[in-house]
């Protein structure tokens, strides 16, 4: 059975993003928080906002605090890790269409 440009794109892609991209599962969250300073601005005006990484781990949620310095490097790997499993699915999605095309065959005799 033939390789669908599809799947050839879609192996490609998770070849690459395995060997070369840093990968990370979990959802990204912006919270905006007040720190507890009476003084501190964030008691009238501007909250805090600090992006969280959330993931569930066996039913139980987990979450860390992205440190600033990391934000744009952990965006990266959440975008990384999605688009690893996307094209995954390219690939089975393009054995489904295999079985599905034996089975026209078969019909067809
Ligand atoms: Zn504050």
């Amino acid at each position: 059975m033939g390789m669908s440009a599809a799947e050839r794109q879609g192996r490609s892609r998770v070849a690459q993003l395995i060997q070369q991209a840093g990968l990370i599962r979990g959802t990204l969250l912006l919270r905006e928080r007040r720190c507890g300073k009476p003084t501190c601005h964030c008691a009238t005006g501007e909250r805090h906002v600090s992006l969280h990484l959330q993931v569930s781990r066996g039913g139980k949620p987990k979450q860390v605090i992205v440190p600033r310095g990391l934000e744009a490097q952990v965006r990266e790997w959440v975008t990384n890790y999605q688009a690893l499993w996307e094209n995954v699915e390219v690939v089975s999605d393009a054995h489904w269409a295999k079985i599905a095309a034996d089975k026209a065959a078969r019909k067809r005799g």
